[in-house]
């Protein structure tokens, strides 16, 4: 099996090689990532300019591909030919803050994933619930063993066509994870707020700041139960048709329908 690693947090985060490393037992893996942060850059797909794409070596000395493109390009790239071998699994991050909620459209580790379910192969994305975004001292190796866990249970039973897997850990030690929970997207809360500076021709930018997302931490979404201590696994789909509605709108008197 040949594996595709992927992220959005680019080439040399350490959190990459993390997941690299727990992927391995599972088959061949290439590594192809962004040669930068490309956090919360959404599904993206670059036409107006070329990709390059150069080798790299990762901190533990493997080989892995860096290009300028996003994380979604990353996917593409290896589905359109670039590797000498077809990928067969699409695994992207791990991603040091997670992802929740409305984040799957903002984030470029999910994006990946979803690029990946767009042409048919299975994609698991994964995140973790780290405390701080660039910590100094980090212990990956409960996610690695999570990461384990996931692919072993998606290649036993197989995920469907065109959908992928949102995994989202607790940053905790292996004995404190309270278990494995499928869950339902849930409520993100985002705290932006707009900075509005001038620049030294007295010309006005703008920044969005503000805190990180909070969310509605109910049970059975991946909010509540990543914040419960659970591993969070949410089964995503790409048709984004609100099922519910259409029956609603379609009673709205269109012209032509009966
Ligand atoms: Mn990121």
């Amino acid at each position: 099996m040949h594996i595709l690693v992927t992220n959005d947090d680019g080439v040399l985060a350490p959190v990459l090689l993390a997941l690299a490393q727990a992927v391995r037992p599972f088959g061949k893996v290439t590594v192809l990532a962004p040669d930068h942060n490309w956090s919360v850059s959404g599904h993206s797909k670059t036409l107006h300019r070329p990709l390059r794409v150069k080798e790299v070596r990762l901190a533990d000395g493997a080989l892995a591909l860096a290009t300028d493109g996003a994380p979604s390009d990353c996917v593409a790239l290896a589905m359109l030919g670039l590797l000498d071998e077809p990928v067969d699994f699409v695994v992207s991050g791990i991603n040091p803050f997670p992802n929740l909620g409305h984040d799957l459209t903002y984030s470029g580790t999910v994006t990946a994933a979803m690029e990946a379910a767009i042409w048919g192969v299975p994609a698991i994305a994964f995140s973790i619930d780290q405390p701080d975004n660039n910590p100094v001292d980090v212990d990956y190796s409960t996610a690695q063993r999570v990461v384990q866990k996931v692919m072993q249970k998606a290649l036993q039973h197989g995920l469907p066509q065109n959908y992928l897997l949102n995994v989202n850990i607790p940053y905790l030690t292996e004995d404190k994870i309270k278990g494995y929970r499928i869950t339902r997207q849930g409520l993100r809360i985002y705290h932006d707020e707009l900075i509005r500076r001038e620049d030294p021709q007295g010309h006005p930018y703008y920044w969005i700041g503000g805190d990180a997302p909070s969310g509605v931490p109910a049970e059975g979404t991946d909010i509540g139960e990543l914040a419960a201590g659970y591993v969070s696994i949410t089964p995503i789909q790409l048709d984004l048709t609100a099922h519910h509605l259409l029956q609603e709108l379609r009673q709205w008197d269109w012209p032509g329908s009966a």
